[in-house]
């Protein structure tokens, strides 16, 4: 956004790009942008797109000092939008987030913003869950995290083989990692408490 940008301002109302392109898409398919209806169309859909990626988190750091270590702490079914970065389709996720306290704990609402902060950009639910843990790991130090994310596509249920179905896939580190009390433990708070 240099020059040539600030030249257009002369009087007139900048104009985003992304709603030139959205004109452009309606009448690729075969749509008359002018007509009652779609006129603004455009518009609305440059400020969602910049709505979805210009997404403040807020404060996600807050970290208290930990009275007891070996407590295992999870927060689940976080539910989260995202954008499939290979059809530019949403999915939602739902997101649920254990780890190990050391020296800090982390604030409940942390949790959420961590997960929403990672959602808000071209993803892959993969690479969504591993964001979230590297994130959380971070923020804690500690380094017995996992993230469990089970998500809808809209790019298989509407498009393709249109079939809804959840996806799972899961992150498991530090003492997550290996089979041991600490892996069982975890396993059963997924499942809400049942054995
Ligand atoms: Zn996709």
């Amino acid at each position: 956004m240099g020059d040539e940008f600030e030249k257009l301002t002369d009087g007139e109302a900048l104009r985003d790009p992304l709603e030139t392109m959205a004109r452009q898409l309606l009448i690729e398919i075969g749509e008359n942008p002018d007509r009652e209806g779609l006129a603004d169309t455009p518009r609305r859909y440059a400020r969602w797109w910049r709505e979805f990626t210009d997404y403040q988190p807020g404060v996600i750091d807050t970290v208290f000092e930990s009275v007891s270590s070996n407590q295992t702490v999870m927060v689940s079914d976080m539910n989260v939008w995202s954008l499939c970065e290979h059809h530019l389709l949403p999915f939602n996720c739902s997101v649920s987030i254990a780890y190990r306290a050391r020296t800090s704990i982390l604030g409940l609402s942390k949790f959420a913003r961590i997960a929403h902060k990672h959602a808000h950009k071209l993803q892959l639910q993969e690479r969504l869950i591993a964001d979230i843990a590297d994130e959380i790991e971070k923020v804690t130090g500690s380094p017995d995290v996992a993230v469990v994310g089970r998500g809808e596509h809209l790019c298989m249920t509407m498009r393709g083989i249109r079939t809804s179905s959840l996806m799972t896939s899961a992150v498991y580190r530090g003492v997550f990692e290996k089979e041991g009390p600490e892996r069982g433990e975890l396993l059963s708070l997924l499942m809400g408490g049942r054995k």
